[in-house]
């Protein structure tokens, strides 16, 4: 496994980066120690980055495999917090959850511009005081939008950037995949470090996993690459192609064929189920606004929807599933 500068952060990390949304209860819903087992994995084959989100509700799960792995790894998570007061609550929480004293680094949730930026600007603040303190190392934000790399580019608190970004383009809400790798460049020459998500746009890319990982690892812009990986078998999967992208070796496809045929990295889709009550919460939820009401019921836009599973985090009635 290759390390590689995380921007100006003074942070090493793996260029593949566990993206632990996958194991989490609004996907996989792994119980935390089959799911720490699968950090596990990923971690012997030296991966030593891993991104979370306060969202995900699986520091429990990521707690167990920093205990048994005992040797330093780099912990992002993120929170929706507004306030500073909040903000400050949400990291003490990803703190104790996790069970560490200090995270590589703590970004802002799904910021879409300039706009929402500044209405997190209390929060921003405390997370800069926090890494005055030595809590984090670096700042961050996340983003499935053009215009929200730009807004961090231009921000002199933001260490690091967590765009989605994917062969296809699949789930940038703002424009086209060339357009958000321009974002990404200029943010890089502004001294950002980014990490990128969504690289399989959320299982729509699983017909062409090899080529889509590929891309991804070879651009230039991405310091590391999170992918979401639900079983053993496709943490290996992924160690043996980025292993022989380290190595410029040919990858073999039958190999590869397999070890993703074991993994059940396969095809998804959102499930509605029969109950929902049109209740619409789910439709606001969406940041693809992949979702709308029809004839009472929530129904999907299979092209726009990314599998983030976000929504299914504000149905109560659990009439949302990712299969
Ligand atoms: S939040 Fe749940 S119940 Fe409400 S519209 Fe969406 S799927 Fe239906
Ligand atoms: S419909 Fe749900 S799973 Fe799909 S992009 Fe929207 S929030 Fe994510």
């Amino acid at each position: 496994m290759k390390y590689q500068a995380l921007g100006n952060t003074g942070l090493m990390v793996s260029r593949l980066c566990f993206g632990s949304l996958t194991i989490s209860p609004l996907q996989a819903n792994l119980p935390p120690e089959e799911g720490a087992e699968v950090i596990l994995a990923a971690l012997a084959g030296g991966v030593n980055f891993i991104d979370t989100a306060e969202y995900y509700q699986n520091y429990r799960t990521i707690a167990l495999a920093l205990l048994q792995f005992g040797r330093e790894v780099h912990v992002a998570s993120k929170s929706y917090a507004v306030t500073g007061r909040q903000m400050r609550e949400s990291l003490y929480r990803a703190l104790d959850g996790l069970g560490v004293s200090q995270l590589a680094a703590f970004l802002l949730h799904e910021q879409e511009s300039a706009a929402t930026l500044r209405g997190h600007r209390e929060a921003l603040e405390y997370l800069v005081a926090a890494k005055e303190q030595g809590l984090i190392k670096a700042v961050g934000l996340s983003t499935h939008y053009i215009a929200g790399v730009y807004a961090a580019a231009a921000s002199p608190e933001i260490d690091l950037i967590h765009p989605l970004i994917n062969r296809a383009g699949i789930g940038i809400v703002d424009g086209t995949r060339d357009e958000m790798l321009a974002a990404i460049r200029f943010a890089r020459q502004m001294g950002k470090a980014v990490y990128g998500m969504k690289v399989l746009a959320g299982g729509h890319l699983h017909r062409e996993l090899r080529i889509a990982l590929e891309w991804a690892f070879k651009q230039p812009e991405l310091d590391s690459v999170a992918v979401g990986m639900k079983s053993i078998a496709e943490v290996e999967a992924n160690l043996r192609l980025v292993e022989a992208l380290d190595n410029a070796a040919s990858v073999e496809e039958t190999e590869l064929a397999r070890l993703f045929s074991l993994s059940g990295a396969g095809p998804r889709h959102l499930l509605v189920e029969e109950w929902c009550s049109g209740c619409g919460k789910c439709v606001r939820r969406c940041p693809n606004k992949a979702l709308h009401i029809e004839d009472g019921r929530a129904v999907v836009n299979p092209d726009a929807c990314v599998l983030c599973g976000y929504c299914g985090g504000v149905c109560s009635d659990f009439a949302l599933k990712i299969i």
